[in-house]
């Protein structure tokens, strides 16, 4: 299994790999299983558009049944529909099938919690011991679980974005769902709220024949070009399975994600006269910049949101998210939520009366660099990252922070590399601390 690392089988998301090669359906059968055993009783389902989500779905389902617990299948949903759906029911867990950005080929399967948050990473480790021994309930002839289909699943998780954002000005908004579950969700709530919708890429279709699922900017042009052409407000396109979402100004800019998270979080501690901002410890400083100067704090976290949602729990932090597009609300979901965070831009844009762009130009700008180097002994760079900087944030890797800029030296959980992260104010200064961070790897490796 490709995400999964060596030996393992889940990953930072759950399980991923190619479709009926890597993720097979026995292996989905097999975790339906581990599911049905660990949290017995109804058990909601959901996947992307994909074209083997259909036969990994029916197969997980099949596993959960054999266990006895019951089945909801909600169809295709985005990732955060199936969270709000577990949640806001008796359901006792969740399951999402889908490889969110990967390619195309790609499958994943991921459990959600009864409170509709995914599975924390010493949940997925019990999950794997018990797929790994095979030990599931296995219910007699007259007790297996039975299968029931809620068709209005999809629809309560729109209803509850609609109801939950009001908004007194109408709006223009281009759309690309990449042909991915938010195809099924974003226009309608967008619809719902009074906009005008020009939707591109909006047809649910595994094949993603318009672009790879993963939302960059270089794959965005269409989207750019529609907002210029229809005269937009904003410009909004998601991930495969819309629990990300990446924006576009009313001028046909790209928004970097790091500056969208810094304009919502700025926002929720405005809103709120402080509390409380959980991101990865990989986040850009903007984001510390803005929620500090509103009198808020910021808490760091390891790279990966199921521990950034765990966090947000423990502090009762107000707002939390990634630099990749994947924003919380948590009066909502604790989870990332693609068409929340469309609704909630708009929210902000009508209530300040501020464009997109405004809203951008009052963040902090950084320039990053991004790379790596080979590192095939993880425990002596940790060792020596503690040695040689004492003062850093060592939550994951090591954060280095200087008055002008940082850099994060992580290795890499699942490849024989360790990443580098510089930032600064000027591209010349996130270069040089980048080439410190280099340097610092080479001297204790
Ligand atoms: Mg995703």
């Amino acid at each position: 299994m490709r995400a999964g690392g060596a030996g393992e089988l889940f990953g930072t998301n759950g399980v991923r790999g190619i479709a009926n090669s890597e993720l097979t359906a026995e292996i989905a059968l097999n975790l339906g299983r581990t599911i049905g055993s660990l949290r017995p009783g109804k058990i909601a389902i959901a996947c992307d558009t994909r074209i083997s989500s259909s036969m990994l779905k029916s197969a997980v389902s099949a596993g959960i049944m054999s266990t006895g617990s019951d089945v909801v299948d909600l169809g295709i949903a985005p990732t955060p529909a199936l969270q709000y759906y577990v949640k806001e029911t008796d359901c006792s867990a969740g399951v999402i099938v889908t490889a969110s950005h990967n390619p195309r080929e790609y499958n994943g399967i991921k459990f959600v919690q009864d409170n509709g948050v995914e599975f924390y990473r010493e949940m997925d480790e019990e999950s794997e011991r018990v797929y790994m021994s095979k030990k599931f309930r296995i219910a007699n002839w007259d007790e297996v679980g039975q299968l029931y289909m809620d068709c209005y699943g999809l629809r309560r998780y729109i209803d509850a974005i609609v109801e939950s954002v009001e908004l007194d000005k109408k709006y223009r908004v281009a759309v690309d769902c990449g042909n991915g579950a938010g195809s099924l969700s974003t226009p309608e709530i967008l619809k719902s709220l009074g906009c005008d919708v020009y939707g591109i890429n909006c047809n649910p279709d595994g094949r993603f024949p318009a672009r790879n699922p993963e939302p960059v900017e270089e794959s965005l042009d269409l989207l750019k070009k529609a907002v210029v052409d229809f005269n937009a407000d904003i410009g909004v396109a998601h991930d495969g399975d819309a629990d990300r979402a990446v924006f576009v100004d009313e001028k046909g800019r790209f928004v970097s994600e790091d500056v969208m998270l810094a304009v919502m979080a700025k926002h929720y501690v405005e809103e709120n006269g402080g509390g409380v901002v959980v991101t990865p410890v990989s986040s850009s400083k903007c984001v510390e910049d803005a929620v500090k100067a509103a009198g808020g704090e910021i808490l760091y976290t390891p790279v990966g949101s199921p521990v950034v949602a765990k966090v947000m729990i423990e502090k009762n932090a107000i707002f939390g998210g990634e630099g990749n597009g994947g924003l919380i609300f948590p009066e909502h979901l604790v989870a990332r939520d693609g068409g929340m965070s469309v609704a909630k831009v708009l929210e902000l844009m009508d209530a300040t009366g501020k464009k997109l762009s405004e809203l951008a130009a009052e963040i902090p700008r950084y320039c990053i660099v991004k790379g790596k180097v080979g590192c095939r002994d993880k425990k002596k760079l940790l060792e020596g990252l503690r040695r040689e900087f004492p003062d850093a944030n060592h939550i994951d890797g090591a954060r280095i922070d200087f008055s002008d800029g940082w850099v994060l030296i992580r290795p890499s959980g699942t490849e024989p590399i360790a990443r580098i992260y510089a930032e600064g104010r000027t591209e010349s200064r996130a270069k040089e601390l980048y080439e410190f961070g280099e340097k610092a790897i080479k001297k204790i490796l």
